[in-house]
């Protein structure tokens, strides 16, 4: 199932957080609810809310990897690195001629790349105008929900033990775009905050991504050396690949992103199973390399 030669040589792993060490979507409905609750739209709020699950399920012509033009109010389908198609919120497409979008840059910063569900709740405060502050406010409060009864999400401990036991690389490096305050509080709840050496909250991911691999390529790793794993495509793992760096897309949702990753996992069982597996391969080439005598030695006694 696994290369093991190219993970073998693994020694930094950079995980994503939200989507990537717990899933869970049930915010979602509440989320679009309280940014939508006693503002002029609230009675969209059922049908907002339909439209969010549908692009969760992959029911809907607004797919994850598709962009949202705030300015345009419409959703941005990408070829390769251009744009070539938008289309509105029913569906259909949009009206200006598809060329004004070809030369636009992912990177501008009035789009919004609905690379997970938070970005389709992101998307749909700019849909109905509303100020930062809504958005700000409601997401504080689902976040705050997602911690407490009945809402806690589940934590998967296999996975934490896993990457626990992930010994055999050099550094294991958590980013988040999450704000401190939250990403303490769920790092806290998870009891995760051991396990990673550099931690960054408001990790300004794509930019921060990049520049977070340049400095590990500055303290000499290799750009083969170094796996990003993350949900969203955009922010966790386009800059790593790039830049020649090894990528895992996890993800219990369909991407139209046609970038090929070199692990693709739907399930948080199957990441535990990857730290295993690299923790395994990389153990077991330092053996045959006779780098690691004392590992060698143990398997010896073991038989
Ligand atoms: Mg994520």
């Amino acid at each position: 199932m696994y290369n093991k030669t190219w993970l073998s040589v693994i020694k930094v792993v950079i995980f994503d957080m939200d989507g990537t060490l717990y899933q869970d979507d049930t915010y979602l409905e509440r989320y679009i609810r309280y940014l939508l609750e006693g503002t002029e739209h609230e009675g969209d709020t059922e049908a907002a809310m339909r439209l969010g699950r549908a692009i969760l399920s992959d029911c809907h012509a607004i797919r994850f990897g598709y962009f949202y033009h705030t300015r345009d109010d419409v959703s941005l389908v990408q070829e390769g690195e251009r744009f070539v198609r938008s289309l509105t919120w029913d569906g259909t497409a949009g009206e200006g001629p598809a060329q004004d979008y070809e030369s636009l840059s992912a990177h501008e910063p009035y789009l919004i790349p609905i690379g997970d569900p938070w970005g389709i709740a992101a998307a749909l405060s700019h849909r109905y105008k509303l100020p930062e502050q809504r958005l700000r406010s409601a997401f504080e409060r689902v976040r705050g929900e997602m911690l407490l009864p009945p809402y806690g999400f589940a934590c998967h401990d296999d996975l934490f033990r896993a990457i626990e036991e992930l010994t055999a690389v050099e550094k294991k490096s958590l980013m988040t775009n999450t704000h401190l305050e939250s990403g303490v509080a769920f790092v806290g709840y998870m009891g995760i905050g051991h396990l990673f050496g550099d931690v960054a909250y408001g990790a300004n991911k794509p930019a921060g991504l990049q520049s977070y691999f340049g400095s590990l390529l500055a303290q000499g790793y290799r750009p083969e050396e170094i796996l990003s794993i993350g949900d969203n495509p955009w922010n966790d793992l386009h800059p790593v690949k790039k830049l020649g760096g090894r990528t895992c897309f996890i993800s219990p949702y369909p991407s139209s992103d046609p970038e090929v990753w070199d692990l693709r996992l739907h399930r948080l069982e199957e990441l535990a199973q990857l730290m295993r597996v690299i923790q395994q391969s990389i153990t077991g080439r330092k053996i045959a390399d006779g780098e690691d005598r004392v590992e060698a030695d143990k398997q010896e006694i073991q038989g």
